[in-house]
C-alpha cells in the first residue's frame, strides 16, 4: 500500500524512467508522452544539456535564500527571459510554479495601485472556461466551475467575463473579427458595470490550456481587451504557464496576438519537468512605481529564485533558443493539424480540433451538428485519457465548463523535438483511444 498522498483515488503505474519522448514504466510499458505531463516536458525527458546544468549548480551550491544572496543562474535566466520578453517588460520574479505566479502577479498588482494613490483599486476581473492555478487566490482567478465548486466559500469575489472560444460562441453570420470585438467588450461593460476605479487587473491566459483545449482568442481580441486595460488604467496580466515558453510557435504566445501585458506569468515549459520552477515579469513602469515607493514588494516564498531551478531554467531557454526549436514547434505544430484533422476531422465524436504550435485540443462531443456535450456523469475525457494510457499514450484530459455544462477535450502538447513519425503514432493511438474510450 503505497502512503503517497496523491490526486487520484486509483492505482497509477510507476515512472521509472524518461527518454527523449517515451516514459517507462515500472512493469516495462512505454508511453509516448503526448501531451508533456500537463504541457511540461518541452524538451522530452532526457535532455542532457539541462540535466549537466544542475548537476553543475549542484556542485557549487544547491540553495541560498534570496532575503540574503542572489546566485549566478537567476541573474542569467532573467537577463534572458528579459532578453526575449515582450516590450516594456523588464523585471522577472523567479518562483517555483504557476500557481505561486500568479498569485505574485495579483499581489503585485494590488501592490502597484497602493503605491500609485488608488487603493480603491482591488478587483481583478478574469473569463469563464479559464485556469489559473489551484491556490486560494490563483482559483478564485479562474473561471472553471468544477474546479472552484469545493472551496467557493474560501474564493474572493471575481468577475468572469465570457471567454473568446469561437468553435462555441461566435454566432451565424458573424465574422471572427467582429465576435473578437464582441467579446472583448464584455470587459468594458464589465469595468463599467464595477466601477472603473475599483478594478486593478484583468487576467487571461492567451491560448487556454486546462480548461478547453487549447483555444487561441480571435484576431483582434486582445488589441481591443489592451486597448480597454490602457482606457481604464488596468493593469493587463496574460497567464503563460501552459502556453508560454515557445509553446505555441514564439517564446510567448501573446506575440502572435501582437499586444504585450504589463504582468506574464511563465511556469511549467521553462522548468521543462526537470525541475519546479516558475516566474512572473512584469513592467518597467510598475517595478519602478514600488522602488520608488516602498522599496519592496511584499511577497515572497522560501524556494523562490531557487538556484538549481533557475539554472535548469536557463538551460531549457538557452535550448529552446539556442537549438531553434521556435520554427520546429511551428512546423511540427502544423503538421500535428494535418494529422489529426486527417485521422479524427470527419470522426462523428469531433467537434473541433485547434491551436497553435505544438499546443493543439481536440473537443469531443456527442453530436458535431448540434455541438451538445457529452452526459459529464459518462466523463468522457478522463475515459479517453485510460484508453490512451493502455494504448501506450499520455494525452492530457480536459473537462472544462461550457455554459455551465462540462465539456471533454483532449489536450496535446509533445516535447519540441518530436519526430514526424512519432506524431502520426501519437495520432494513430489517440484515434484508437477516443474509438475504445467512447
Ligand atoms: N496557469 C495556467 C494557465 C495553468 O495551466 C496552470 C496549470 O495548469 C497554472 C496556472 C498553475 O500552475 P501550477 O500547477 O504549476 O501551480
Amino acid at each position: 500500500m503505497t502512503h503517497v498522498f496523491g490526486r487520484s483515488g486509483a492505482a497509477l503505474p510507476k515512472a521509472v524512467r524518461g527518454e527523449g519522448c517515451y516514459i517507462t514504466d515500472a512493469e516495462g510499458r512505454v508511453y509516448l508522452d503526448g501531451s508533456g505531463g500537463a504541457a511540461v516536458s518541452c524538451l522530452g525527458h532526457s535532455d542532457a544539456d539541462v540535466r549537466a546544468a544542475i548537476q553543475a549548480q549542484l556542485e557549487q551550491i544547491a540553495f541560498a535564500h534570496t532575503g540574503f544572496f542572489t546566485s549566478d543562474p537567476a541573474e542569467a535566466l532573467a537577463d534572458l527571459l528579459i532578453q526575449n520578453a515582450p516590450e516594456g517588460i523588464e523585471k522577472v520574479y523567479l518562483l517555483s510554479g504557476g500557481s505561486e505566479a500568479v498569485e505574485a502577479a495579483i499581489k503585485l498588482a494590488r501592490q502597484y495601485f497602493l503605491e500609485t494613490g488608488q487603493a480603491g483599486r482591488h478587483r481583478v476581473i478574469a473569463r469563464r472556461q479559464s485556469y489559473h492555478g489551484n491556490t486560494l487566490g490563483a482559483l478564485a482567478a479562474g473561471g472553471n466551475a468544477w474546479r472552484r465548486e469545493k472551496y467557493a466559500p474560501l474564493l474572493v469575489e471575481t468577475s468572469h467575463i465570457a471567454p473568446c472560444f469561437e468553435y462555441r460562441f461566435r454566432q451565424e453570420g458573424e465574422s471572427a473579427e467582429d465576435y473578437g470585438q464582441r467579446a472583448a467588450n464584455e470587459l468594458q461593460a464589465e469595468i463599467e458595470r464595477l466601477g472603473p476605479e475599483t478594478v486593478m487587473a484583468f487576467i487571461a491566459e492567451p491560448v487556454v490550456g486546462a480548461t478547453a483545449g487549447a483555444v487561441p482568442a480571435v484576431k483582434g481580441y486582445f488589441k481591443r481587451i489592451r486597448e480597454i486595460c490602457d482606457h481604464y488604467g488596468i493593469l493587463l496580466i496574460l497567464d503563460e504557464v501552459m502556453c508560454g515558453m515557445g509553446r505555441t510557435g514564439t517564446l510567448f504566445a501573446c506575440e502572435q496576438d501582437g499586444v504585450a501585458p504589463d504582468i506574464v506569468t511563465i511556469a511549467k515549459g521553462l522548468g521543462a519537468g526537470y525541475m519546479p520552477i516558475g516566474a512572473m515579469l512584469c513592467s518597467g513602469a510598475i517595478y519602478d512605481a514600488i522602488a520608488q515607493g516602498s522599496g519592496s514588494f511584499q511577497h515572497g516564498h522560501t524556494y523562490h529564485g531557487h538556484p538549481l531551478a533557475a539554472a535548469a531554467g536557463h538551460a531549457v531557454l538557452t535550448a529552446i533558443l539556442g537549438r531553434d526549436l521556435l520554427p520546429q514547434v511551428r512546423a511540427r505544430g502544423a503538421a500535428l493539424q494535418d494529422a489529426l484533422t486527417a485521422r479524427l476531422g470527419q470522426h462523428p465524436h469531433v467537434g473541433d480540433i485547434r491551436g497553435r504550435g505544438l499546443f493543439r485540443g481536440v473537443e469531443l462531443v456527442a453530436d458535431r451538428a448540434t455541438k451538445d456535450t457529452f452526459d459529464p456523469g459518462r466523463n468522457v475525457h478522463a475515459r479517453v485519457k485510460q484508453a490512451a494510457m493502455d494504448n501506450g499514450l499520455i494525452c492530457y484530459p480536459a473537462g472544462g465548463t461550457i455554459d455551465g455544462k462540462r465539456g471533454d477535450h483532449i489536450l496535446l502538447a509533445p516535447p519540441y523535438i518530436i519526430s514526424e513519425a512519432q506524431i502520426d503514432e501519437l495520432t494513430d493511438k489517440l484515434a484508437r483511444a477516443i474509438d475504445t474510450g467512447l
